[in-house]
Order: structure tokens, then C-alpha cells, then sequence
């Protein structure tokens, strides 16, 4: 994860702190919701149709390291 200094402030998404202009964040991508109603999966997953919308959020530098 690459981190970049901010120009603006922003909200973690992960520990909703903020992050005061010049700090270091990164921007990491999460799924929105979960399986969209209406897509077909099997059981085992061989053949899976899930459309997962990914949305780019903001983290703290503090957020990024706990792995
Ligand atoms: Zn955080």
C-alpha cells in the first residue's frame, strides 16, 4: 500500500479519525453491499456471477499497518 500525503482533510473509513492535510493516507477499495439479487451462483462456486460494486475509500496510515 502506497501512501500518499493528503491536500485536504479526510475521514478514515476504517476508524472514522481524520486525517488533517499533509498526513499520510491510502486509498484501498472495498465491496460495496454483497451478492446482487437476481445473479446466479452455483453451490460449490465453480460458476459464480456476483457483481460487487468496489468503491475507493480513504484509511489512515494507522489503519493501513494493522494487518
Ligand atoms: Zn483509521
Amino acid at each position: 500500500m502506497k501512501l500518499k500525503k493528503t491536500r485536504k482533510a479526510r475521514n478514515c473509513y476504517s476508524c472514522k479519525s481524520s486525517i488533517s492535510k499533509g498526513n499520510l493516507y491510502g486509498q484501498k477499495s472495498i465491496a460495496l453491499g454483497s451478492k446482487v439479487n437476481g445473479q446466479s451462483e452455483t453451490a460449490e462456486g465453480m460458476y459464480t456471477v456476483v457483481h460487487q460494486m468496489r468503491i475507493p475509500v480513504d484509511m489512515c496510515q494507522t489503519c493501513l499497518e494493522v494487518k
